[in-house]
């Protein structure tokens, strides 16, 4: 059997246009653009990149975006000094902390300086609480992505066998809450479960979330199960090569021989999660102003 791949570049395109053709509705209505701010602290390349291209995409949206850029060296008071300027800046709907911070930041102190209702990673502790509780809140971008891959191929996810594969606060946890959420019958799996080959074969969807290269094999899952692979992970450069390949945590070769659809790496998870900090920046505007948020979004 071979895999139906699940296009999460196209879907991602997609959402992209619909916060598009809405943030022009938003616009028209509330007089003003929906906008996010990004904070960046510091240098590292890789958040650099990450943050360059999250203003082009918020821009392409017909949003306006604010970057933030402060030094390595900025104190801790300084920092929350700016996200408390951003949650009283009318202008600004969305805000975001670029992490990792640098070593003497902390970063749950400063994500928890970000107002609730201006929180489009959904990191707060009150958006963690509200999706626990299940009252709307915002939910954080990358699992929010993997739940609309899923539910475009599967429809309705009641009574499925959901296992979720890592429990972190950003993509494990509110993975299991969002699959709970939709009736799913979740296990949560992670370093310490026992089996977990045997786990993962009684699942209908397989939500792998890990960090280590392909580690869950082709013989790990139920023939027909559909497997959503969170993991970026690069491989060492083989001969040749400048920089490895990148790989997910799932073995694609073997696993799309058995699964019923599978998300690849890259062009799967990847690039849902720009595309929903967008629609999460737009429902924060809709929200901000006391406006409907549209359905499709
Ligand atoms: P974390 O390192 O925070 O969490 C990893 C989880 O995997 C932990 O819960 C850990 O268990 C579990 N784990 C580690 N080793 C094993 C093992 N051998 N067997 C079972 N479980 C194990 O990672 P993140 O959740 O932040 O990210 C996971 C992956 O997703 C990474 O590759 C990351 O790059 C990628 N990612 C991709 C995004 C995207 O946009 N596509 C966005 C965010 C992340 P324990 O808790 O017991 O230590």
């Amino acid at each position: 059997m071979s895999a139906e791949i699940i296009d999460g570049k196209a879907f991602a395109a997609g959402l992209r246009e619909r916060v598009g053709t809405h943030a022009g509705d938003f616009e028209a209505k509330a007089g003003r653009k929906a906008g996010l701010a990004v904070v960046l602290v510091g240098e590292d390349p890789a958040s650099q990149v990450y943050v360059r291209s999250k203003g082009k995409q918020t821009v392409a949206a017909g949003m306006a975006s604010f970057e933030h850029k402060l030094p390595a060296d900025t104190s801790q008071s300084d920092l929350i000094a700016m996200v408390e300027q951003l949650n009283a800046d009318p202008g600004v709907d969305g805000i975001l902390v670029q992490l990792p911070l640098p070593d003497h930041l902390d970063e749950h102190t400063v994500i928890s300086t970000i107002s609730p209702d201006k929180d489009v990673d959904g990191f707060h502790v009150i958006n963690a609480g509200r999706l626990a509780v299940g009252q709307s809140g915002f939910v954080p971008c990358t699992p929010l992505g993997c739940m609309m891959l899923l539910a475009d191929r599967m429809g309705d996810l009641s009574g499925k066998d959901a296992v979720v594969i890592g429990r972190s606060n950003i993509v494990g946890k509110p993975m299991a809450q969002l699959l709970l959420d939709a009736n799913a019958t979740v296990t949560i799996a992670h370093s310490r479960t026992k089996d977990l080959p045997e786990v993962v074969r009684r699942a209908d969807i397989v939500v792998a979330a890990v960090g280590r290269a392909e580690m869950v094999k082709a013989e790990w899952l139920k023939p027909g199960a559909v497997v959503i692979d969170v993991g970026i992970n690069r491989l060492p450069p083989a001969d040749g090569e400048d920089k490895g390949k990148l790989v997910g945590d799932v073995d694609f070769g073997g696993a799309s021989e058995v699964a019923g659809a599978i998300t690849p790496v890259p062009g799967g998870v990847g690039p849902m999660t720009i595309a929903v900090l967008l629609r999460n920046s737009l429902v924060a505007a809709y929200r901000n102003e006391g406006l409907d948020v549209p359905v499709d979004l």
